[in-house]
Formats: structure tokens, C-alpha cells, sequence
């Protein structure tokens, strides 16, 4: 294992010829906050076995309610998101197997052998989407102590299953990210409680697919992929054949295991759900689900860079979050873009970094930053006064120059006014106008501080550095 271990290091993804699949699997995020076929609340922090009834806990003779609507408006967006063909008709299946996590002893999916997805033949950015289907969740189990909490029984949940397109695990990583940032915009999955995935590779020449199971986070995705990858390698060096199968992934070893043959894997015995009437999807559902979906952020950032001139990376961080990239478009429209996507790429992220808070969580309004970024862009406040406006803005909103006018912030940028502070700062340090002289230009930094110090930080340090330059001569 070691050895595996040292190959996956030492290997280089240009090197292999790989073929990845990828199944992920998220919650739907549902404002409602209803599991999928009764009204217990969707929250991950309730104390176990508090938020259950008869229905997601399988109590006999218990019948589902009728799918939360929301959820199903969800995955249709989902779908739509991706570019899949929905279908018009979707029944769900009972997916039976014995399972301590399973009280009804079967899964209520639109997963499996006769199943009809949600959405079909899709395309996320080159990679094939194969479906995208919804299913509840089953219980929590814990093998160590036998218990079981049903909190979780019930919760609806998307799995996106794509076609064996990627090729590296960077790739993979990569598109991974952007699939999340693309359905943040439409908020559909909530992504606190994680998103999992099964990950499928296969090696050359024979591509013979092997299945990961549950691996847990981008960073693991990663690693079973380079492993797996190593792993199936060497078999094929060594002359021997990929064996098709299910391994599971273990994390804490970083290493997959044998789980199960491919040819053994389990019958479900799938049958439609007959508490379930079929859930009838529209053309024009569809259409105005379609109309209803946002700008994909590979498209803002294409816009962005054309249309604005804007950095790649920039355009990249701005289009990451659906209220950044709108903030970014209003504030582009009203000052230069280049000038907004610096203050709010770099600027605005400093500072919500700083208080480790999301842009949801502040009450940054589009108005006030228009208002700061104008005073910026016509040099009416220096850049360092902006920085500590922008501080406390994130804390409270406030009118901007209101706020400047009354603080008397305005930058010092009238030349005679400046030529004074200049030739006072001259006078008062004649040892440090010598060194300049003289070529220590280190003497002309201390001499813009003398004069920064008079303005009280309302000029502008190049602009000072100029006219010391000058007068000194
Ligand atoms: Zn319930």
C-alpha cells in the first residue's frame, strides 16, 4: 500500500491516461425546511430523534404526504442548471435493502433500473451530465453503538451523475467547484451539510470502471482519484487485469478498499412507489423554470473579461457568488469596471475576510458602495480614508458623503495646499532633504510621511512624492 501510496505522489497527471465519472451528492435546499414527504424540519443542529414522526421514522401503516413541492421545483432547476432534457413524468421507486439506516426496509428514489430521472443528457462546462435524479435520505447509523437518529430520514436529496469526461483529479477538483458556485446561484443545495460524492475511474487501455464509494470532500475527492489511479496502474504494469469493482473509500488511510465485485452488486428489487402518484412535469414548467434561471457564472466571467476588460482571475472571484457578481454589475455600471472590480475583488473581500463574514451576513448596500467608489474614482477621498469607510460600512450602512463631509475626509489634493505642507515639511528636516540629495531616496519616504502627518491622511502619497521631488530640486 505504501508503494500505491508513493506512485499516487510521484505521478503526474499528464502522464495517465484516465477516464473519471463523478456522482455527487448534495441536499436540496428548500426555504420550507420540510423533508421530503412529511413536515419535520430540515435542521442539521437538532438534538437526534427530536424533529420525526410516523412518516420518515417507517412506522406501519404511516403513508407519505405528497413530495415538498419546493423541493421538486429545486431539482427541476437543477436539471435545467445543467442543460439536462427533463422529463415529463416522474414516479418514484422503492429502492429495497436491508439496512439499520432504512425503517421501511426500502429508499424512495427516481434512482435505479426502470427509474425515469429528473433531467437526462445534460452538459456542465464539457463534462457530459449522464442524469440528475432526487431520492430521500436514509437514517444515520452508527455501527460502533447500534443507534440510530431519523433526523436526517427524509431529507431530500439530488444526486448528479456525469459521464466518464474528466481526466485528471485537478480537473475534477476543479469542475467539482465551479458546479457548486453555479448551483449556489440558484441556491439548490445547501451546502453545510456537505457534499459527498462516489467517484468512478478507470485506467488505460481497458478502462474498466471501478467505483469509489463516499468520499466526503473536494480535498478526498482528489486524493481517491490519485490513488485509485496509481493503484490501477501498477496493476496494469504488473500484467495484471483492473478487476471491475466497488471499493470504499478510507480517508484517515487515504487509501480504497475492496467492497464488492460489480458482477455481485445488489439487487434492489426496484418497484414504483405505490403511495406516490407520478409527478407530472409540463412543457411549459419546464420553459419557465428555464426563463426563471440566472446567468451562469462561466458566462458572467466570459462578459466580464470581454465586455469590461476585467482580469480573468478577478472576473473569476466576482462571478464566485451570485451576490458579489450583482453587486460588481451595479457598481460597474456606475463607475469605471476596472476600478469597481478592484475595490470589491480585493477591498470589499479583505474586509469581509476579516470578519470571517459572508456578504449575506452584512448589510453592504449597492447604493453606499456606488457612493464610496464614485468618491474614489473623481480622487475626492484617498484610497487609505476608503479602506476605513468601507470597514465600517460592512458593519452599518450609512450615506457615504454625508459621512465624509461631516468627518471632513475629503482628500487634500489642491495643489497650493499640498506645495505649503511641502515646503514646511522642507524647512523642518533639512538633514533628511541633504540625504535625498545626496541619493538616498529612502530620505523621500520619510519626508511624504512629514507631509501625510500635516494633511492628516487626506493626501495622496504619490502626489505629495511628486511635488517634494520637484521643490526639492
Ligand atoms: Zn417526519
Amino acid at each position: 500500500m505504501q508503494q500505491i501510496a508513493e506512485a499516487a505522489a510521484k505521478s503526474h497527471d499528464s502522464e495517465r491516461k484516465l477516464k473519471i465519472g463523478l456522482e455527487v451528492h448534495g441536499y436540496i435546499n428548500v426555504e420550507n425546511k420540510a423533508k421530503l414527504f412529511c413536515n419535520c424540519e430540515i435542521d442539521a443542529g437538532a438534538q437526534p430523534n427530536t424533529t420525526i414522526c410516523p412518516v420518515c421514522t417507517g412506522q406501519p401503516g404511516s403513508k407519505p404526504m405528497l413530495p415538498n413541492s419546493e423541493a421538486i421545483d429545486k431539482i427541476i432547476a437543477i436539471a435545467a442548471m445543467l442543460d439536462c432534457r427533463i422529463n415529463g413524468r416522474l414516479v418514484f421507486q422503492r429502492k429495497h435493502y436491508d439496512w439499520p439506516d432504512m425503517p421501511t426496509g426500502y429508499q424512495r428514489t427516481m434512482s435505479g433500473s426502470y427509474a425515469v430521472p429528473v433531467g437526462q443528457e445534460g452538459n456542465f462546462l464539457g463534462v457530459g451530465i449522464e442524469e440528475v435524479h432526487l431520492e430521500e435520505d436514509p437514517a444515520r447509523w452508527d455501527p460502533e453503538t447500534g443507534q440510530v437518529d431519523y433526523n436526517r430520514s427524509g431529507y431530500p436529496l439530488v444526486e448528479i451523475v456525469t459521464k466518464p469526461d474528466l481526466k485528471t483529479a485537478e480537473e475534477a477538483r476543479v469542475w467539482l467547484r465551479k458546479l457548486t458556485t453555479t448551483l449556489s446561484y440558484i441556491k439548490a443545495i445547501n451546502q453545510d451539510l456537505g457534499i459527498k460524492a462516489d467517484v468512478n475511474v478507470s485506467v488505460a487501455p481497458a478502462f474498466d470502471r471501478v467505483e469509489i464509494k463516499n468520499v466526503n470532500s473536494f480535498r478526498s475527492i482528489v486524493r481517491a482519484i490519485e490513488y485509485e489511479a496509481a493503484r490501477q496502474q501498477m496493476e496494469v504494469r504488473e500484467g495484471r487485469e483492473v478487476a471491475r469493482e466497488t471499493r470504499a473509500w478510507k480517508d484517515t488511510d487515504g487509501m480504497s478498499v475492496f467492497m464488492r465485485q460489480k458482477e455481485t452488486s445488489v439487487d434492489y428489487l426496484f418497484i414504483p412507489d405505490p403511495d406516490l402518484p407520478a409527478v407530472k412535469v409540463t412543457a411549459s414548467e419546464v420553459r419557465k423554470a428555464a426563463e426563471k434561471l440566472p446567468e451562469k457564472p462561466a458566462a458572467k466571467v466570459e462578459r466580464y473579461v470581454k465586455n469590461w476588460k476585467i482580469d480573468h482571475v478577478d472576473a473569476e472571484v466576482l462571478s464566485s457568488e451570485i451576490l458579489l457578481a450583482e453587486l460588481f454589475e451595479k457598481a460597474a455600471a456606475a463607475v469605471n469596471p476596472i476600478l469597481a472590480a478592484k475595490w470589491l475583488r480585493r477591498e470589499l473581500l479583505r474586509v469581509l475576510n476579516y470578519s470571517k463574514k459572508g456578504l449575506e451576513e452584512v448589510n453592504v448596500d449597492e447604493m453606499h458602495i456606488i457612493q464610496l467608489l464614485k468618491l474614489v474614482e473623481g480622487r475626492k477621498v484617498t484610497d487609505e480614508t476608503a479602506r476605513s469607510i468601507l470597514e465600517k460600512l460592512a458593519e452599518k450602512p450609512f450615506d457615504v458623503e454625508e459621512y465624509v463631509k461631516k468627518n471632513n475626509l475629503f482628500a487634500v489634493g489642491e495643489t497650493d495646499v499640498l506645495e505649503k505642507y511641502c515646503g514646511e515639511a522642507i524647512i523642518e528636516n533639512p538633514a533628511a532633504v541633504a540625504d535625498y540629495k545626496s541619493g538616498k531616496e529612502k530620505a523621500l519616504n520619510f519626508m511624504v510621511g512629514a507631509v501625510m502627518q500635516k494633511s492628516k491622511g487626506k493626501a495622496t502619497p504619490q502626489r505629495v512624492a511628486e511635488i517634494l521631488k520637484r521643490m526639492i530640486k
